[in-house]
Formats: C-alpha cells, sequence, structure tokens
C-alpha cells in the first residue's frame, strides 16, 4: 500500500534528527545490555496472546478482574519458566502495561518480608512466595485510616496461653479497604495492625496472614473477603483492590515480622532500635515509583509527538523553516510554538524523571546496604527524599499525561490513542504510596531539623541540604541577587542551581521562623497543620532542586570519559542533552517564577530574560523532537496507540480501530426496534 501522507511526515521528520537515537537510547536505560533486556522480555509479553490487549477498551469491571488473574498466573510462570530476576518482573509489568492483582505479592509482599523479617521468617516465607505456592498481598489501609497509620483501628493482641496473635477488626471502619490482589487472588497478607499485649498498646507492627485455603481458596473462618468495586475512570479495573474484616481470628506469634521490633514467648516486647527502621519498603515503593513515572510521560510524550508531527491545520507560516516539511500543505501543528512550548518542556521532563529514578535507586540500594551493617546514617534523608520526591514526580507526570492528551486535539480524547488509558493507570499515583499533599511534610520536618543542625553544627548538613548554610548570615542572604546578566547566563548550570538553591534556603528558613514563632505566639498559638502548605511548598522547591541537579549531573557525566560506559553518550548527543537539561532547569523556574521574585532574587529584566531563553531552548529542539521520543524506546505494543505509532500512519490505524466497535457489528443498532422505532413513528409514517 502507498505510504501516507502521515507516514511521510513521520519518516521526513527523522531525518531531521541530528544525534544517532540508538545511543540516546542506550544512555537513558544505562547501556546497550539493558536496552536488549527490556526489549526481549516486552516482547515475550507481547507474543503471549494473554496480553492481547484488542479488547480491553470494552472490559467491565468483573470480566476485567478475571482477565487480571489469567494475565497474573502467566506472569508467574513467564517469571518461573525463564528465571528472571526482579528488574525483569518490573518490565514484564511495564510491557503489560495494567496493575494486575499480583503485582504487589512482588512489590511488596516479597519486599516487607524481606526487609522486616528475620532470617527463619524469611527462610519460611520467600521461598514458596517466589515460586507462587502463596501469593501476597499488603493491608495497610481501612475503611477510616490510610494516612494516619497510628490510629488504624485492625489490632493484635498477645494470647499468652496459646502463643497467638488475635487478629481483629475491631468496629465497622476497622475493615481493611483498597487492598490489591485482596479481593480475589491473594491467600496472604501483610497485614498493618495495633498491638497489644497485657492491655497495652505498642502501635503498628506487621503480619503475615494466612486469607485463603491453599486448597480450594475459600477465606478462612474468621475473615470476611471481597472486592471493593469498579474505580475512577475505570483505572485499575483488573485489580481486585479488596476489603477484609476479621472476626478475632488466630495467627502464631511468629507471623509478627521481629527483625526489628520483637515479642518474646512470655510477652516481653523489645522496641527496634531507630523508630524509623521500617521505612525502608516504603522506600523502595516511592523509588520505584519515580522510575515508572519517567515510563509513562515518556510514553505520552512519544505519542502526542508523533501525531502532532503528523497532524496538519491552518496554512499558517511559522518560524521554523518548513519549507520542505509543508510543500504547498496545511502546517504541521508540531511547528506552532504554543505547542512546542506546551510540549517539548515535557519531553525535557521526561529526561528528568530517568535521571532521578536512577539516583532514587542508588540512593535505596546504599541505604539498605547500610541498615544491613546496622548503620541508620541515611535514613531519614532517603525516607524525606523519596516522600518529596515521589509527591513531586507523580504530580505533574500526572499533569503531563493529562496535558498530552490536550495537546492531540480531538483524537486526544479517543481510547485508541492509548493515553486514556495511561491516565486512567498512573492518576491514583499521587494518592497511594502516601497521599502527595501529607507526604510532603516528611521533608519539611527533615529540612528543620537540618537547618537546626546548620546553626549548630554547620559542618555536619547533609549534602543535599548545604544550601541551608547560604542562610546563616540572614541579612548578607536577603541581599542576594541573581547574576544573570546576558541571556546565554542562563544556560550556565552554576547558575541554574544557584537559583534553585537561594530558593530552597529561604522558603526553610521562613518556614522555620513560622515555626517557631508559632509556638511562641501564645495568645494565636499555630499548630503543624497551619504550616502545612509551606510544607508542601518547600518539599515541592527541594525535589525541584534535586531533580535539576541529577539532570545536570547525568549530562556531565555523559560526556567525562571517567564515567562508566553505560552512563556515557557521543558528543552529538550530550549537545542535545545539554538543551534538554537547559529547559528543564529553566522552564521549572519559570512556572514556579513567584518564588524566585517574592524576595528580589531575580529582577524584571531577568524574568523576561528567562522567558525569552526558554522559547530559544524549545524553538532550537523542533528538529531533534521526534528523535528524544524515539529515544525513549517504547514499541508500538506497549504505546497501545493508533495516533503514537512508530511508522505514523495515524488516521488509517484510527479508522482501522474505530471498525473493532462491537457497536459496528451491525448495520441497525441494538434497541433500534425498542426505542427508536416507536419513538419514529409516533406521530405516523413520515415520507422521504
Ligand atoms: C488505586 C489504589 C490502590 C491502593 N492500594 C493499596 C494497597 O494495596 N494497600 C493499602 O494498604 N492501601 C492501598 N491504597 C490506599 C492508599 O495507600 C491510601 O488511600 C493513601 O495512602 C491515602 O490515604 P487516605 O485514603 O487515608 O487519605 P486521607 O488521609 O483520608 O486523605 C483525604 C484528604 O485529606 C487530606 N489530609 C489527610 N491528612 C491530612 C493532614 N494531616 N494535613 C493536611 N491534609 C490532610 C489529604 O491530602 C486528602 O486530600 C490504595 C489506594 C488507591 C487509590
Amino acid at each position: 500500500m502507498a505510504e501516507s501522507q502521515n507516514m511521510k511526515d513521520l519518516a521526513h521528520a527523522r531525518t531531521k534528527v541530528s544525534f544517532d537515537i540508538k545511543d540516546m537510547t542506550n544512555f537513558l536505560h544505562g547501556g546497550e545490555a539493558n536496552v536488549e533486556q527490556r526489549r526481549y522480555i516486552i516482547d515475550l509479553i507481547a507474543k503471549d496472546p494473554v496480553f492481547n490487549k484488542d479488547d480491553w477498551g470494552w472490559l467491565n469491571h468483573t470480566d476485567a478482574v478475571k482477565r487480571g488473574i489469567a494475565m497474573s498466573t502467566r506472569l508467574a510462570e513467564i517469571k518461573m519458566e525463564h528465571d528472571l530476576n526482579d528488574l525483569d518482573f518490573a518490565t514484564m509489568m511495564e510491557a503489560i502495561d495494567d496493575t494486575l492483582p499480583i503485582v504487589l505479592h512482588n512489590g511488596a509482599f516479597i519486599p516487607v518480608i524481606t526487609s522486616q523479617g528475620t532470617e527463619e521468617q524469611i527462610e519460611k516465607w520467600i521461598p514458596p512466595a517466589e515460586k507462587f505456592q502463596i501469593i501476597g498481598c499488603y493491608a495497610q489501609t481501612e475503611l477510616g485510616h490510610g494516612s494516619n497509620l497510628s490510629q488504624l483501628e485492625t489490632t493484635a493482641t498477645f494470647v499468652k496461653e496459646t502463643d497467638e496473635w488475635e487478629i481483629n477488626s475491631t468496629s465497622f471502619t476497622a475493615a481493611k479497604w483498597w487492598i490489591g490482589g485482596l479481593g480475589a487472588l491473594c491467600t496472604h497478607a501483610v497485614v498493618q495492625a495495633r498491638i497489644f499485649i497485657e492491655g497495652k498498646d505498642y502501635g503498628a507492627h506487621v503480619f503475615v496472614v494466612p486469607l485463603r485455603s491453599l486448597d480450594d481458596h475459600r477465606p478462612f473462618p474468621g475473615i470476611e473477603i471481597g472486592d471493593i468495586g469498579p474505580k475512577a475512570y475505570n483505572g485499575f479495573n483488573k485489580m481486585d483492590n479488596g476489603f477484609a474484616r476479621f472476626n478475632k481470628y488466630r495467627i502464631p506469634r511468629d507471623n509478627m515480622l521481629m527483625r526489628f521490633s520483637k515479642v518474646s514467648r512470655e510477652g516481653v516486647y523489645t522496641k527496634p532500635p531507630h523508630s524509623k527502621l521500617a521505612y525502608g519498603s516504603m522506600v523502595l515503593l516511592r523509588s520505584v515509583l519515580i522510575k515508572q513515572m519517567a515510563l509513562y510521560l515518556s510514553r505520552a510524550v512519544t505519542v502526542s509527538t508523533r501525531y502532532l508531527t503528523v497532524r496538519r491545520q491552518f496554512n499558517n507560516p511559522t518560524s521554523r523553516n518548513d519549507s520542505d516539511l509543508n510543500p504547498g500543505l496545511e502546517t504541521q501543528v508540531i511547528n506552532y510554538p504554543m505547542v512546542q512550548n506546551r510540549l517539548f518542556p515535557m519531553i525535557a521532563q521526561s529526561y528528568a524523571l530517568f535521571a532521578a529514578g536512577s539516583v532514587m535507586m542508588e540512593m535505596y540500594i546504599g541505604l539498605m546496604t547500610g541498615l544491613s551493617s546496622g548503620n541508620i546514617a541515611a535514613l531519614a534523608e532517603v525516607h524525606a527524599m523519596s516522600s518529596a520526591l515521589k509527591s513531586y514526580c507523580t504530580t505533574f507526570a500526572v499533569a503531563g499525561v493529562e496535558e498530552s492528551r490536550k495537546l492531540m486535539g480531538g483524537h486526544g480524547f479517543s481510547y485508541f490513542t492509548g493515553i486514556a488509558h495511561l491516565f486512567a493507570s498512573t492518576v491514583p499515583s499521587n494518592t497511594y504510596e502516601g497521599d502527595n499533599y501529607v507526604l510532603t511534610q516528611q521533608m519539611a520536618r527533615y529540612l528543620l531539623k537540618e537547618v537546626k543542625t546548620a546553626r549548630t553544627e554547620p559542618e555536619k548538613v547533609t549534602p543535599y541540604s548545604k544550601y541551608l548554610l547560604l542562610g546563616l548570615n540572614r541579612s548578607a542572604f536577603s541581599r542576594t541577587t541573581c547574576s544573570v546578566a546576558q541571556p546565554d547566563d542562563w544556560l550556565n548550570p552554576a547558575v541554574q542551581l544557584a537559583a534553585f538553591e537561594h530558593r530552597c534556603a529561604r522558603l526553610a528558613y521562613e518556614l522555620s521562623d513560622a515555626v517557631e514563632q508559632g509556638g511562641l505566639d501564645t495568645a494565636n498559638p499555630k499548630t503543624w497543620s497551619d504550616h502545612n502548605i509551606e510544607c508542601y511548598r518547600i518539599s515541592h522547591a527541594h525535589a525541584q532542586y534535586v531533580m535539576v541537579l541529577w539532570l545536570i549531573q547525568a549530562v556531565r557525566d555523559a560526556h567525562n570519559p571517567e564515567t562508566d560506559v553505560e552512563r556515557r553518550a557521543e558528543p552529538a548527543s550530550v549537545k542535545v542533552l545539554e538543551r534538554i537539561s537547559n529547559l528543564h532547569a529553566l522552564h521549572t523556574i519559570q512556572t514556579n517564577l513567584a518564588d524566585f521574585v517574592e524576595d528580589g532574587y531575580f529582577s524584571p529584566a531577568q524574568c523576561q530574560s528567562l522567558r525569552a531563553q526558554v522559547k530559544a531552548i524549545v524553538a532550537s529542539l523542533a528538529d531533534d523532537a521526534v528523535g528524544l521520543v524515539d529515544a525513549f524506546d517504547h514499541p508500538d505494543f506497549l504505546l497501545n496507540s493508533a495516533l503514537g505509532a512508530s511508522d505514523g500512519d495515524a488516521y488509517k490505524r484510527l479508522w482501522d480501530k474505530a471498525q473493532s466497535e462491537p457497536l459496528n457489528r451491525r448495520q441497525v443498532c441494538d434497541g433500534y426496534e425498542e426505542y427508536i422505532r416507536p419513538l419514529l413513528k409516533k406521530h405516523g409514517e413520515f415520507k422521504l
């Protein structure tokens, strides 16, 4: 068949790319071996009919959960058949592109037992879990409480006589709720419950709780389980988010995970050496989410960039030299500066997410290595960092997925873009693993402690909080201004970082002052909650600072001959990466400009030159946009998008997809005889 104009447009755009796409892909995914392995895994999934996506748009929740279970069990088989590791499992989940009932088995059940169980407990539970002889979920949230862990109403009371725990849902609102995998699939759960020993409350702890018989899958007596029903935007529809009520249900004492806190046969409680030691598994889940956001946002911008390259509207000339792109044709909408200024910053954000995902994972691994030898020095910072990053990254990534839909105009609203499904899958990430607003209090609390350290022992401030030292001399700090004199000065990473550091330092000291003064104001005392808006601001400001820093460092490393070869890139790629890094930093400043202006750090003239610089960088990326998204290396199976497929044949694919709509199997629709005909004939025959 002849090549359509759409296909020609996308192919032509690829001829303009200034760098080697393969080289950029290797840089993004940490080397050629990783790229090959990811492709191999995605291909495994793509070939298997159980993962076919053709009818997904028409599945209701009940059918979808059944499909989700079929997919889950096949996934488990593939993992065992090919002896795949956790990273490969995560890639399989990426390829499957939906949240399955089994996802928390590897994502939470196993990591929680591994990080919080004793050697004996790990020996008991992990081998059967790895062989899927038991399948687990993670049960913390209840009908009445989620964020406030300390007020969970599920209790575990120690029964000394029988050496057991009695798990009980003490009220109607104590029912576990939202638990992924619980509604239909799982045989076990790690359950958060408050422990009571001889009437004394020792707070929430974690238990391995058998839920369903391993013979016939019936819930054990004393447990009532079910599915909580369909969810917003039809998202998570293959996931059996479930509820459970426990009625004085007994489990052995050593089902409590006792690596840190312990309860002896005599009922003697030993508290953990550090109150936050159990946070390791939370840090893991939040760190993984950063990497996931990189994959999700980059998918959305791949689809929109390709479609906007082949979409044409109006004959408006644009300043991009496009005579060869649009010979006698309407303008490609990607040439409009308005479109570019909405789209390209999100491409840059995707690159920043890739960098942040890698650093966050390295921080997690470093933390766990330290913890295994009893070193808890990094715990507070890594916990705060993963909380701040999770909140910030999931917020802008989800907003970016929706913006990608809007960028595509009317067709963007079709299910066949692949973006509707992506949005429904990503949007709850703003809520689970910690509500994005509540979570920012963690970073704020951490920084307040660092402010105290900066004042008393400045040499002990951790590297990422070093900016606090800038504010120690308050009068000098308040006179500091940005050094930009020429527009090109904005392209200096040191200038960019100085701006972010100044803003973070100011916000942190302002919060610290407000908390201190609020406490002293006896007539009108302020509570911690009164400061939560400022907590959100400083937490997101800190997250933006480290994201900018990490992308700058990744680009620097890319052309440093001493860097591992997997993290290096060719000069042509580095040139574009520098633009991407500049766009990411400067666009982030531009969208938060008030924070940089309100203490006079930027002058009005600097604000204007910043905006001009952002526009100039955006325009300079026009020829590379398609290459930058191709480099994410998302295959068509993964994108599942008529508009964003790699060949660009958007209209043909959209047409073909619409033909698969079941309504179109009949010339006359169901309901004609019942509804339409009676209305048409109600007042007699009308002759055409
Ligand atoms: C798709 C999905 C899957 C999930 N899977 C699981 C699972 O597998 N296992 C599990 O245990 N849980 C799961 N959850 C539950 C999830 O972890 C919680 O819903 C989440 O942590 C938010 O807690 P919450 O529901 O108590 O929100 P709430 O805390 O009730 O939040 C309600 C509102 O109050 C605000 N708010 C609350 N406290 C404060 C405060 N101190 N200051 C200011 N504002 C505040 C919040 O910002 C929010 O706007 C899942 C949830 C979803 C949506």
